[in-house]
């Protein structure tokens, strides 16, 4: 894993339609040098970048990713949801992502959001590109996830890949969770983040992210008490103001 100290959310999801390539293209035109998405598998189980697990708020269209084809989900709109300028902007495929990502350089912090059964089939499917689309010359990634299982089951199937641990409060037994998932960072919603919980990631030695930050006297705080990474959907502006 290489760590940045920005990270654009979802490519920079304030500046550009979210988890796009478009919006990877002006993360990277804005300075940031990584980026998090989120990927899920279609129905036919071609992993895709997509944040919700229904098509509604990003394309307009009905159902579900996991229950619709690639060929159709090729076919939505999910650029116009943003602005007009974007009409057209399609949903990536992790290979067509990766392909850019690997032109511009960015690294990444690659978030799966496994369907309930799912997990083994994305982490495989996710694992199996990365391998074979994602060169050592370039910035290693971070593959995170809420599910547990997502993140067992790419331990499983590529145990050399850096996993994170995401949650939104640090649980009790982070620590065990953490060492049983090999995880080798940790990764926390910073309006829920007490200095209690801040204090023990560090103290333990693992490299803190927080999401989503968008308020630049927000992230020089959370820096100045140790946060490793700022995930914002307005990157230019943090990296501006660190
Ligand atoms: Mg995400």
């Amino acid at each position: 894993m290489r760590l940045e100290k920005v990270v654009g959310h979802r490519g920079a999801a304030l500046r550009a339609p979210e988890n796009t390539l478009a919006g990877f293209r002006e993360a990277a035109a804005l300075g940031c040098r990584m980026v998090e998405f989120d990927v899920r598998l279609s129905r036919d189980g071609v992993p895709v970048v997509f944040h919700d697990d229904r098509l509604k708020r990003v394309t307009g269209a009905e159902g579900a990713v996991g229950e619709t084809p690639l060929a159709d989900l090729k076919a939505l709109d999910a650029g116009s949801h943003f602005s007009p300028a974007y009409k057209g902007e399609a949903i990536p495929s992790l290979a067509e992502a990766l392909a850019l990502l690997a032109e511009l350089g960015l690294g990444f912090d690659l978030e799966l959001k496994a369907d309930p059964g799912r997990e083994y089939p994305l982490a495989e499917a996710a694992a199996a590109l990365l391998e074979r689309r994602w060169p050592g010359s370039l910035p290693p990634p971070l593959v995170t996830s809420f599910e547990p299982l997502a993140l067992a089951a790419l331990k499983a199937r590529a145990p050399a890949l850096a996993r994170g641990y995401l949650v939104e409060v640090l649980p009790r037994e982070w620590r065990s969770e953490v060492e049983r998932l090999g995880a080798v960072a940790v990764i926390c919603n910073q309006r829920l983040l007490s200095r209690e919980a801040l204090r023990a990631v560090k103290s333990a030695g693992y490299p803190l992210l927080v999401y989503t930050v968008n308020h630049v006297e927000r992230a020089r705080s959370l820096v100045a008490d140790g946060v490793d990474a700022i995930i914002s959907d307005m990157p230019d502006a943090i990296l501006a103001a660190l």
